[in-house]
């Protein structure tokens, strides 16, 4: 399997784009090798600049829940761009868009669109803290919710992966205002609540995290956070750009039973094209301008081709069926890496949460971001590059999620597990 083209591209690349990517977890320095480049989609497979094929469980980090260039995809995509790419003035696909959220995710009374993740997360947290009059942060270690300064405080994904604590450029005069807590310990929240309740503006978390890999929350935490912040008057934020879409119509709150104050979106409601939405009660939304005063816009915001993509995703997903089979392929996937970590006496664990999941390189119980660090990320390295060898396309980080999507079958899953017995077999 020969990646000479992109092994050419990546020496270009790195002449004219910092790290020779446009965003950190695509560079491939944590698993010892080189990015692949890639020039087609295809439903569960990717194929390289060299022709090759992989078995893909990125999913472009999550979006593509239907696979590679669905076809309604695509067609909603085709009919959107002939009808022109941007008007910059309110269109009737947006209203949809707003109203089939709402539907699925009824905390979400008014919804506004962006672009990104990064964006959503971003203006819930100015909208928070507009709301409240009050400054401070809580948010959780391993937790990542987009590169805006506030944010940037023991985040998970690309800094887990290069172990940047936090990025250099961001004022200390914004982290002060950040607290940082270990996922799942009720007695940290309480402690900060007790400390600084009255000035503590929201808290925003991942409810299920999967930018340390994925951890689940410890029965009761979620309610833990609702009941706190509740009592100290603090927003309750979900930043289910992840999870919004992924385990389920109503993401993690439908999931858990647990109604946020704002939620962000991202990822899968673009179906693989750029959007974001941040939404909540329609008291908090009302404060966003020009209904009031807080600050928020966008050019492309709401764009018609993205919106297009990202309806055309969500309606595969209201088909009935669709999350079942998702749960069913994933937890074929989840027993098969069981039985052979049995198989061959291996102490690593398995975590799932409907169609992520993450291999931990650690015999110990993964709970938080310190549990995750436990890891060997050498041996994840190596077990990485076999599977890539085998035609696995796995994140190239220990602390990420593996993504399962509706274009994959029994088939892949077990072409997988074969070449994933014979990496563990070869790497241990
Ligand atoms: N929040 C979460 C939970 C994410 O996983 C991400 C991106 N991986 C973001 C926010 C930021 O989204 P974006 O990369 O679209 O800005």
């Amino acid at each position: 399997m020969g990646r000479l083209r992109s092994e050419l591209f990546f020496e270009k690349a790195q002449k004219i784009i910092p790290g020779g990517v446009n965003s950190p977890v695509r560079a491939c320095k944590a698993v010892k090798s080189n990015p692949v480049f890639f020039e087609r989609g295809e439903g569960a497979y990717l194929i390289d600049a060299d022709g090759n094929r992989y078995i893909d469980y990125v999913a472009s980090w999550g979006p593509l829940i239907l696979g590679h260039a669905h076809p309604n995809v695509i067609a909603e995509v085709y009919f959107a761009s002939k009808r022109g790419t941007s008007f910059g003035a309110p269109t009737w696909l947006e209203v949809e868009m707003a109203e089939l959220i709402r539907e699925c995710i009824p905390s979400m009374e008014k919804v506004r669109l962006v672009n990104s993740g990064t964006e959503a997360t971003m203006s819930a947290l100015r909208l928070a803290r507009a709301f409240t009059g009050r400054k401070k942060i809580v948010k959780f270690d391993g937790c990542y919710h987009g590169h805006s300064d506030s944010l940037l405080v023991k985040a998970g994904s690309g800094l887990a992966t290069f172990g940047i604590p936090s990025s250099p450029g961001v004022p200390d005069e914004l982290t002060t205002h950040t607290i940082s807590l270990p996922f799942n310990d009720q007695e940290k929240v309480t402690e900060a609540f007790e400390k600084y309740g009255s000035e503590i503006a929201c808290v925003i978390l991942e409810p299920v995290p999967a930018n340390m890999g994925v951890v689940p929350p410890k029965e009761g935490f979620l309610q833990f956070l609702r009941d706190i912040t509740q009592k100290y008057g603090a927003l309750l934020i979900f930043d289910e750009v992840i999870t919004g879409f992924r385990l389920g119509l109503g993401g993690a709150q439908g999931h858990f039973g647990i109604k946020p104050d704002l939620t962000c979106l991202g990822k899968i409601i673009g179906g693989g094209l750029p959007v974001g939405a941040y939404g909540g009660k329609a008291d908090i939304m009302s404060l966003i301008a020009p209904e009031g005063p807080v600050y928020q816009a966008g050019t492309l915001s709401g764009n018609p081709i993205a919106v297009s993509a990202g309806l055309a995703t969500l309606k595969e997903l209201k088909k009935p069926g669709a999350y079942a089979r998702l749960e069913n392929l994933t937890q074929a996937l989840e027993e098969g890496i069981r039985e052979i970590l049995k198989e061959l006496s291996l102490p690593y664990q398995v975590v799932r949460c409907s169609s992520m999941l993450t291999l931990f390189f650690t015999d110990k119980e993964v709970t938080d971001f310190q549990s995750a660090l436990s890891c060997d990320t050498e041996r994840f390295a190596s077990f990485w590059q076999g599977m890539l060898k085998r035609g696995i396309y796995l994140p190239p980080s220990q602390f990420e999620a593996w993504f399962v999507s509706l274009a994959h079958s029994e088939k892949e899953i077990e072409i997988t597990l074969k070449a994933l017995r014979e990496t563990l077999r070869e790497v241990g």
